[in-house]
């Protein structure tokens, strides 16, 4: 007889059974702890987000929905979905949400699904102007499918230009219209588009993926009651798991859980589920109210010190949690730009202005956000210093040298500000 001396293969830890990957999830900790994440889609969620997203609850089956499923042994996690929906239900003040859509993008297709047929026509704010891919733009499915009219942003402000969508509603009649943005600036006015597709007999979905932290925040005006069906993801200012959630009016609610499963999906991420649950716990606390203040406080502030800098702003400044930087008047690209700030530590994205006369892989802009550094705990002060090192890059983004020493002082700076959900 042999006496096992190793444990089961299945209990050994990821170290051991796999260390290249372990290393660069180590690797990948160090580094959002030791740099100023700019990412406006990005954000740190908690250490208790975290441990439901890495639970057991992966192995589970549950095709359906509560009390409505295809598999046995459904005794918690029959729970922990009726938690997640009825805290996501009190969160945004929703009549119903679905919580199973696999993150933002299948949300969107489950609304269309759900409301517009093969070749019928929707309206989106165009790629180029903020809006997202999901929208009707030419190279997703959803451009494909769809006869996609967007409207976009005026020349002179870059504000999406409601007269336009107006126009282009009453031309064209489309069945829905998208309102909700990917790099736009500004607050939407949900009531407009309201107005607006009510008088063309459209359905109004609100995408509100990017804000769904500020909205239930309060830092940004709700679309629950005025649109009938809002999408959001999980994981950006809400800060929970990559995920999705799909709210809507009661009369709708048939319509889009049959388009959700069985339209679009199998079984639920049971351990996101789990997650968003938490994240909903997490935004009922008072600390979320004063989190979504300081995004956009902190945006504003450091809108404000860009331009004191030299640097123009797409609209002039902010309302949410993002800004979108013309990086004409500093005579740099958006991409040498994003990757010199990447080497000092600071971490964007380049991205397309409004009417980019750049190529769209070279364009004129970078986008960068407040929600993960507002989720350390930054402030006025640290926006301050970030405009200044983001000034330094841009009048020398070849200095190599002086590029590591900002990542050093950026990295001194982060010391002081720990980031959420991760130890050490
Ligand atoms: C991020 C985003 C999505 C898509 O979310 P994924 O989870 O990346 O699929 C959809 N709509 C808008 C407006 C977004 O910003």
């Amino acid at each position: 007889m042999t006496v096992a001396t190793t444990k089961p293969e299945g209990h050994r830890p990821l170290a051991e059974v796999d260390p290249e990957i372990a290393e660069l999830i180590r690797k990948e900790e160090r580094a959002e702890s030791d740099t100023i994440r700019l990412i406006a889609s990005e954000n740190y969620v908690s250490r208790a987000v975290l441990e439901a997203t890495g639970s057991v609850l992966t192995n589970k089956y549950s095709e359906g929905y509560p009390q409505k499923r295809y598999y046995e042994g459904q005794q918690q996690i029959d729970v922990v979905e009726e938690l997640a929906r009825g805290r996501m239900k009190q969160v945004f003040g929703a009549d119903h949400v679905n919580v199973q859509p696999y993150s933002g993008s299948p949300a969107n297709l489950a609304v269309y699904l759900a409301f517009v047929k093969p070749g019928e026509t929707i309206m989106g704010l165009g790629l180029p102007a903020g809006g997202h891919l999901t929208h009707g733009w030419t190279v997703s499915i959803t451009g494909k499918f769809f006869t996609s009219v967007p409207y976009g942003v005026r020349a002179d402000d870059h504000r999406i230009d409601m007269d336009q969508v107006r126009e282009l509603a009453q031309k064209h009649r489309p069945k829905l219209i998208w309102c909700g943005t990917t790099a736009y600036p500004r607050t939407i006015d949900f009531p407009a588009f309201r107005a607006i597709a009510d008088e063309v007999g459209a359905i109004l979905a609100a995408d509100i993926a990017h804000i769904a932290g500020l909205v239930a925040g309060g830092a940004h005006p709700s679309p629950i009651g005025i649109a009938d069906v809002v999408t959001m993801t999980t994981h950006k200012t809400f800060r929970g798991p990559r995920g999705a959630a799909i709210l809507c009016k009661s009369e709708h609610a048939a319509a889009i859980d049959r388009a959700v499963f069985p339209g679009l999906q199998g079984g639920p991420h049971n351990h996101t589920t789990a997650a968003i649950a938490v994240a909903a716990k997490e935004a009922m606390e008072p600390s979320f109210k004063q989190y979504a203040a300081r995004v956009v406080e902190n945006a504003r502030v450091l809108g404000e010190a860009l331009v004191a800098k030299g640097f123009r702003l797409i609209t002039g400044g902010t309302d949410n949690h993002l800004l979108l930087v013309d990086m004409t008047p500093k005579n740099i690209g958006g991409k040498p730009y994003a990757k010199a700030l990447d080497r000092a530590g600071l971490v964007g994205n380049y991205n397309a202005i409004p009417n980019d006369p750049r190529k769209p892989m070279d364009p004129s802009g970078i986008r960068i956000g407040t929600p993960s550094i507002s989720s350390r705990g930054m402030g006025p002060k640290e926006m301050e210093r970030i405009a200044a090192w983001m000034a330094e890059v841009a009048d020398h983004p070849q200095d190599e040298a002086r590029l590591a020493r900002i990542a050093g002082e950026v990295k001194e700076l982060c010391q002081s500000f720990p980031a959420p959900g991760i130890l050490s």
